[in-house]
C-alpha cells in the first residue's frame, strides 16, 4: 500500500505492540505536547510541544499496518487533539487498512465537538473509541479498563466495539517487552511508576 507523504506529526514515543493500551494487540503512539497539564500526570516529559521527533504520517501508517497481528492503533499523549490534523490523517489510513483506532484525550467529547474544528471532527470521525477527560488525581480508579480517574469516560464512536465487550472491564495490566536489548514498558501508568520501571526505561 502506498500513500502520499506530506504531513508531519510530533511523536513522543511509540511501541509497535502492546496488549495494555486498549482492546487486543495494539500499536501504541504517544504524541508530544499537552497544554492541559493535569496535576499528577504520568507523562510530564510530553508537555512541551518542542520535544519528541517529527514523523511523516504516511510512513507511520505504513509502519503500523506492516506490524503483523494487530487489532488496532491507540493514540495517547500528550494531547492528541492538539495535533488533530495529522492524527486524523493517520487514523483514516490505519482504519482503511482494517485496524481499529482508540484515542485518549484530556478534553471532553462535548468540548471537542463544540469547537467545530474540522481537524478535531475528522479525528473523532476516524476513531472507534474515545477515552475522554483530564486525569484527576483525587478521583483515582475507573469502571473502564485503561482509564486513570473516575471522571474519565469511554465513548463508543463506531459499531466496531460495544460496552458489552468484557475486555473493557477488569484489572489493568502492564506490558514489559525486551526489544533489541531495551525494555519497552506500556500499560497502566501508576503501576509502571510504582515499579520504578519508568526510570529504568528512560535510562535506555
Ligand atoms: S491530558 Fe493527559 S497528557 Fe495532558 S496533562 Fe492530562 S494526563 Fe497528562
Amino acid at each position: 500500500m502506498s500513500y502520499p507523504g506530506w504531513m508531519l506529526l510530533r511523536v513522543a514515543r511509540r511501541i509497535p505492540r502492546t496488549e495494555s493500551e486498549g482492546p487486543g494487540a495494539r500499536y501504541a503512539l504517544w504524541v508530544q505536547g499537552c497544554s492541559i497539564r493535569c496535576e499528577g500526570c504520568c507523562n510530564p516529559e510530553m508537555f512541551s510541544d518542542r520535544g519528541g521527533e517529527e514523523v511523516d504520517v504516511a510512513a507511520l501508517a505504513r509502519e503500523v499496518l506492516d506490524e503483523p497481528g494487530l487489532e488496532g492503533l491507540s493514540i495517547l499523549g500528550g494531547e492528541p487533539f492538539e495535533q488533530a490534523g495529522p492524527l486524523a490523517e493517520l487514523a483514516s489510513l490505519v482504519r482503511e487498512g482494517g485496524l481499529s483506532v482508540m484515542v485518549f484525550s484530556g478534553f471532553v467529547r462535548e468540548e471537542l465537538e463544540a469547537r467545530a474544528d474540522p481537524h478535531a471532527l475528522a479525528l473523532l470521525a476516524a476513531a472507534d473509541l474515545l477515552a475522554d477527560g483530564p486525569f484527576v488525581a483525587s478521583q483515582p480508579g475507573s469502571r473502564w479498563r485503561w482509564l486513570g480517574s473516575q471522571n474519565q469516560r469511554m465513548h463508543f464512536l463506531s459499531e466496531r466495539y460495544t460496552p458489552e465487550d468484557a475486555r473493557f472491564y477488569g484489572d489493568n495490566t502492564v506490558d514489559i517487552r525486551l526489544v533489541d536489548g531495551r525494555l519497552e514498558i506500556s500499560g497502566w501508568a501508576p503501576a509502571v511508576k510504582c515499579l520504578g520501571i519508568e526510570r529504568l526505561r528512560r535510562r535506555g
